[in-house]
């Protein structure tokens, strides 16, 4: 039998347990990092994914001006080993290179190909800014999001060949079908992802630069300043186009760092990173865009 104290005591730890696990229940859910997934329709494993990664660099390689500048390739190259490393997908291999371009943008392709232009390198101030814009493109790659969409218009182009071939369907009908939902599926620099890929590569990115040593801020800052760029519109177009939204991302991530509580000693600048500004700044400056080819 309990007495009354006891009694007491225990109706108290029952309210303290409630009250701990309301507490737990009611923390906002933001303070968690994404586990992404290939989708159900994605069933191209990693080594297929790398393969057509690899095409797709090939004929990106061809299409755009690749700056040849050793010292900043490796620079480049280092910083987004090690940012990958970090990542939620570090068994595949990544590539980064550097577009001779002054417009300020970066995109992936499948298979951990990443690109980074010349104007973004301009763009960013220290080591940490930079880290967060290669962690945002690596979570794209991390997410498969690329990916995911090949594989869609991939099983949309499969189904429609089957039905042609049973009849169901003539040669226009395929051609219509094709240009509505499928399309060439090699368009990746052009590729406009979903508010809700944005986000995802946000928030794997923001975890993915604090694993990596460096200080998240730095990815808030640059991403902030972007959505604020007052310099030529044009500069900024395409990034903008193929990363929507910087003002509400930029809240986002305010909210979930207000959440953490990061390690100590977080890196924000390096020597490496000012001496490849430096470099970057010797250089001739980039040759004038092409008319961009019609698709
Ligand atoms: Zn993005």
């Amino acid at each position: 039998m309990m007495n009354v104290k006891q009694s007491v005591r225990y109706r108290f730890m029952s309210i303290a347990v409630f009250l701990t696990a309301f507490i737990l229940l009611s923390l906002p859910l933001g303070a968690i990092e994404p586990t992404p997934a290939r989708a159900f329709y994605n069933t191209f494993n990693d080594e297929q994914e790398m393969v057509l990664g690899r095409q797709a660099s090939m004929e990106t390689d061809k299409q755009m001006l690749i700056l040849d500048q050793s010292l900043l390739a490796a620079y480049l190259n280092d910083l987004g080993q090690k940012v990958a490393a970090a990542s939620r997908r570090p068994k595949i291999q990544y590539t980064f290179k550097i577009v001779n371009t002054d417009v300020v943008n970066a995109f992936s392709l499948p298979g951990g190909f990443i690109y980074v232009n010349r104007g973004l390198l301009d763009f960013v101030q220290d080591e940490s800014e930079l880290a967060g814009v290669l962690a945002h493109e690596v979570g794209h790659v991390v997410a498969y999001h690329s990916m995911n969409d090949v594989a869609r218009r991939y099983w949309i182009d499969q189904g429609m060949q089957q039905l042609k071939q049973a009849g169901m369907l003539d040669n226009q009908q395929v051609v219509d079908m094709l240009q509505k939902y499928g399309g060439p599926i090699l368009l990746f620099t052009d590729r406009k992802f979903s508010r809700e890929e944005e986000s995802e590569a946000d928030m794997l990115g923001l975890y993915n630069v604090i694993r990596a040593g460096y200080d998240p801020q730095g990815m808030v800052l640059a991403l902030n300043r972007l959505s604020n760029f007052t310099g030529n519109p044009s500069l900024v177009e395409t990034l903008l186009m193929n990363h929507p939204l910087p003002a509400e991302r930029v809240q986002a991530l305010r909210l979930e760092l207000s959440q953490l509580t990061l390690p100590s000693g977080l890196k924000r600048d390096s020597y490496e990173f000012k001496a490849a500004k430096l470099l970057l700044s010797s250089l001739p400056p980039p040759p004038k865009p092409k008319a961009q080819p019609q698709q």
